[in-house]
């Protein structure tokens, strides 16, 4: 089922590369994924393939925006604890150090970035500020002679134990400036420990980090970060992609459900005869293709260099609702089966969770909509 043929608005060649990467996906990333999300374990080999594919270097290979959005959305078709790797790298870490980094950054890191060879984590979330981290950075950076010294701690940290770097939104307590930091995992006095037990996205490794007296050279500093506005540009962006994601999942969902209505008997006959399993099935393919539809809207904003914060906001919040509903859905279609991760829907069900909640939560993206609708802010 093409919904609504957008595959077709590519050119002919992207419309191959789509094709391609998603059965290299289907087979080779969607089963395959099932046992390292059950074990809470990063596959090392499953990224690898990604990277064979292009994908550490979407951000940057001259894709269009429609072209990486569906792109995404395959992704987390196949696994949505490998698309939030995939998608953090490009949106928050790759296109960060080319959006705002230095030439040296740019020239050192890139090379390897784009091909996996080395990872970056973002890091803005702290133990204390979630949804207001905006005003609430708690970690500071002073100057010290030639070096800056970063002090305090970053919560939830995608790849954090496992990167080479992250990047450290820190605020300097004299000036209240605040700025981003490219700090080596090596460096003396930092520490990152893994978040354990999670419900969902179980493949992506997030950590708690700790930073006691981290010392970094000058050149650290990304120079195109001199204040908030340089984050929120960048996480606009990337919450447009989180809506890629949903749509990702929702179309999982689908391809899940379909399959399991027509092979499950029940009643002597598959369950995909009862009305009230086709009901659900429809609902799945409209909010599916709905999103997929305002997406598309979003990928043709992005290309026009016309995407607003509320526009972002409004794709997120929608898509993961849709998404979340889509999931519960599925998961009870699936019976007993459906709180299994053998049957794949339980995984979905429980990473639809996170999507919910990060990269602005569903109730903070609502309020952006909300303020722009009403001109009054409901935040405080
Ligand atoms: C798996 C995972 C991966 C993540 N990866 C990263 C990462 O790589 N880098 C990074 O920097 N961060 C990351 N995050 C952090 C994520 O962005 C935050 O969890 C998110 O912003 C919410 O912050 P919080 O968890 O502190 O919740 P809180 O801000 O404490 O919110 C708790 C609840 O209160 C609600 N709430 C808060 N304020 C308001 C308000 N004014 N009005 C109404 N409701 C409100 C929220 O919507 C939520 O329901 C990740 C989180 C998770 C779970």
């Amino acid at each position: 089922m093409d919904l609504l043929g957008v595959a077709h608005q590519l050119h002919e060649a992207d419309q191959k590369r789509l094709d391609q990467v998603r059965e290299f996906l289907q087979e080779h990333i969607r089963r395959q994924s099932i046992e390292f999300w059950n074990r809470e374990e990063f596959p090392a080999e499953l990224v690898q393939g990604l990277a064979g594919q292009g994908l550490a270097g979407l951000q940057l290979d001259g894709s269009s925006h429609l072209l990486r959005g569906l792109l995404h959305a395959e992704i987390a078709r196949a696994d949505v604890s490998l698309s939030s790797i995939v998608g953090i790298h490009n949106e928050l870490v790759v296109g960060m150090i080319d959006a705002l980094g230095s030439a040296e950054q740019r020239e050192l890191w890139l090379p390897k970035l784009t091909k996996f060879q080395a990872f970056g984590a973002f890091a803005l979330t702290e133990p204390d500020h979630g949804s207001d981290i905006a005003g609430g950075i708690h970690t500071t950076v002073t100057r010290e002679g030639e070096e800056y010294v970063l002090n305090g701690a970053k919560r939830w940290i995608g790849m954090g134990t496992l990167a080479d770097f992250a990047l450290i939104w820190a605020k300097c307590p004299d000036s209240g400036a605040v700025g981003a930091f490219l700090v080596e995992s090596d460096r003396p006095g930092y520490s990152a420990t893994k978040i354990e037990n999670k419900i969902g996205l179980r493949i992506m490794q997030n950590a708690d980090i700790v930073m006691d007296n981290v010392r970094v050279p000058l050149e650290n500093k990304l120079p195109g970060a001199v204040d908030f506005a340089s984050a929120n540009a960048l996480l606009m962006q990337s919450r447009a992609w989180v809506g890629w994601q949903a749509v990702g999942a929702m179309l999982a969902t689908l391809d899940i459900c379909t399959a399991y209505a027509k092979e499950r008997q029940q009643f002597g006959q598959p369950i995909a005869a009862f009305q009230l399993v086709q009901e659900p099935l429809a609902e799945i393919a409209g909010n599916a293709t709905a999103c997929l539809s305002m997406m598309v809207d979003v990928a043709r904003k992005q290309e026009r260099g016309e995407l607003e914060t509320v526009d972002a906001a409004l794709a997120k919040s929608t898509a993961t609702r849709l998404a979340r509903r889509s999931a519960s859905l599925g998961r009870a279609l699936l019976g007993g089966n459906g709180v299994v991760t053998d049957y794949e829907m339980a995984k979905v069900f429980c990473d639809v969770e996170i999507i919910h909640t990060y990269e602005g939560t569903y109730e903070i993206n609502s309020l952006i909509v909300g303020r722009a609708l009403t001109g009054v802010s409901a935040f405080v």
